[in-house]
């Protein structure tokens, strides 16, 4: 374990607003909430490899819906790209490339990036360009139109760093996306606690609009965007993550629900995850 700090303040003047799993989570008076002490950048990566948390399996699992779901969300962020098509895309945190997919349908030029090496692999077994390695160690000489980070900000250790490296390695008027989960959202307060994204062995800052704005425009972007993203999922996936708030209406929902539904998908959006646009100003 180590000590941890506001990522936007630098100080530890956080407020202990309760514990979870043996974690304490702070919250900055400038409202970012984070997790100190927190287990060390070695004890995550290792962690990510072993493909505990956030691990690919999942992604596997999601990843025709989240093909989908990227589809609707890059539309989106062509609507803020003036630059000339074909888009040069940086992938970080791609995971098992679902977004890498959606961008080589439109012959966008693509690499991704990933801390997970058995992600790497997944990507690359597919034919699309990625490596194993974090934001930091890019070589500022190439530069991308666009740098997507999906779900990936809350795991970063010094998130304002890897930010003002994303705005070096962004072209004049890049576009930076950014999607993670929204701790002043009502279903954060409604459920305190037991909220779903409180996950202090792999999320260790929590972000709201106006926090994440905050951040945005100290690392020198200015936010275009901001609105809740939603995400497709099977019915039985949906009933799966129930069981973190209800076991019981978890298990109880399993039963009674045929397997044939469960494989179907449907969008899902509890308004507690935001999608964010921002422009590199300088
Ligand atoms: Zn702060």
């Amino acid at each position: 374990m180590e000590k941890s700090v506001c990522c936007l303040c630098k100080k530890d003047e956080g407020i202990l607003i309760f514990k979870k799993d043996k974690y304490s989570f702070l919250k900055c008076p400038c409202g970012i909430i984070y997790v100190n002490p927190r287990d060390t950048f070695t004890k995550l990566k290792d962690r990510y490899n072993k493909n505990e948390v956030s691990g690919i399996f999942d992604y596997l699992t999601t990843r025709e819906d989240d093909v989908v779901n990227f589809r609707k969300r890059l539309k989106v962020i062509e609507m803020y790209s003036k630059k000339e098509r074909p888009l040069k895309i940086l992938d970080v945190g791609c995971n098992v490339g679902a977004f890498l997919e959606v961008v080589r349908d439109k012959n966008f030029i693509a690499r991704g990036i990933d801390i997970n090496k058995s992600a790497v692999e997944e990507v690359k077994k597919r034919g699309m360009n990625a490596k194993v390695g974090i934001l930091e160690d890019e070589v500022a000489n190439e530069k991308f139109d666009l740098i997507v980070m999906g779900d990936l900000i809350e795991h970063l250790v010094d998130p304002q760093t890897t930010l003002k490296k994303a705005n070096n390695l962004l072209s004049n008027e890049g576009i930076l996306f950014l999607s993670t989960p929204d701790a002043g959202s009502i279903m954060a307060k409604l459920t305190k606690k037991k909220w779903l994204h409180y996950k202090p062995k792999e999320h260790i800052y929590y972000f709201n609009r106006k926090t994440i704005t905050k951040l945005l425009n100290r690392t020198g972007f200015s936010v275009l965007n901001i609105y809740p993203t939603g995400r497709i999922r099977s019915i039985g996936t949906i009933i799966h993550k129930i069981s973190e708030y209800s076991p019981l209406i978890s298990k109880l929902a399993n039963s009674v629900t045929p397997k044939s539904l469960k494989n179907k998908s449907m969008t899902i959006n509890n308004y507690d995850e935001i999608a964010i646009i921002a422009q590199k100003t300088n």
